[in-house]
């Protein structure tokens, strides 16, 4: 597979995380996550961490140059390939990437707001390993521990409802436009988001295998 740097488009709760973790597992690619980073930097109370928990709390970006110091070095360092996932999230962040690594494919999760909604009001995480389930698709009701490693499963601060039209909002204004962006580069590629996780996954898998 010549494909070995990608990253992943889309609004919040279109997927993104879920198939990260099948795809760095089918395709040996390091999973890099800037909301993992900064849930990580939060919950350690680093410098870092505090000046982020206020953005990220009312569903707001954490500014682009505290961002692109936070991955740089991780994105460099990532030899046999990475993956992207929630970076680059503005245009200024990806110009400021393409200073630093290029891009072979950006993979686009479309879904609308409305289901973005309903999908993000019943996402639950694993606090162990970061799984990620859904009350209406993968989890029984009552269930409160993670079927991998029996962790805690929790719902995320900015998966709260009032939280959630804000990231919306946020994501058409900032990120959207990452789409022509990428489109422009020839690196885009659309998936429908509204499928199941199995066909997202193979349409995947069909583009970093063609
Ligand atoms: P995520 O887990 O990708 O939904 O990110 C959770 C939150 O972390 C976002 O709502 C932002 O506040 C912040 N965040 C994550 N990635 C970025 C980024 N690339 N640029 C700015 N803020 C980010």
């Amino acid at each position: 597979m010549a494909v070995k740097h990608v990253a992943l488009l889309g609004p919040p709760g279109a997927g993104k995380g879920t198939q990260a973790k099948q795809m760095v597992e089918k395709f040996n690619l390091v999973h890099l996550s800037t909301g993992d980073i900064l849930r990580d930097e939060v919950a350690r109370e680093t410098e870092l961490g505090k000046t982020a928990r206020g953005f990220m709390d009312r569903g707001e970006l954490v500014p682009d140059q505290l961002i692109v110091d936070m991955i740089r070095g991780r994105i460099m360092a990532a030899e046999s390939g990475f993956l992207l996932d929630g970076f680059p999230r503005t245009v200024a962040q990806a110009e400021a990437l393409s200073s630093f690594a290029s891009i072979d494919v950006v993979i686009n999760i479309n879904l609308p707001r409305v289901e973005v909604v309903r999908r993000l009001t019943a996402r639950r995480v694993c606090r162990g390993c970061g799984k990620i389930y859904n009350l209406t698709f993968n989890l029984a009701e009552g269930e409160t521990t993670c079927s991998d490693c029996g962790g805690e499963l929790y719902q995320r601060d900015d998966d709260k409802t009032e939280v959630i039209e804000n990231r919306y909002d946020v994501y058409e204004k900032s990120t959207a436009p990452l789409i022509e962006f990428y489109d422009k580069l020839g690196v885009l590629r659309t998936l429908d988001g509204s499928l199941g996780s199995e066909v997202v996954f193979s349409g995947i898998s069909d583009i970093l295998t063609a």
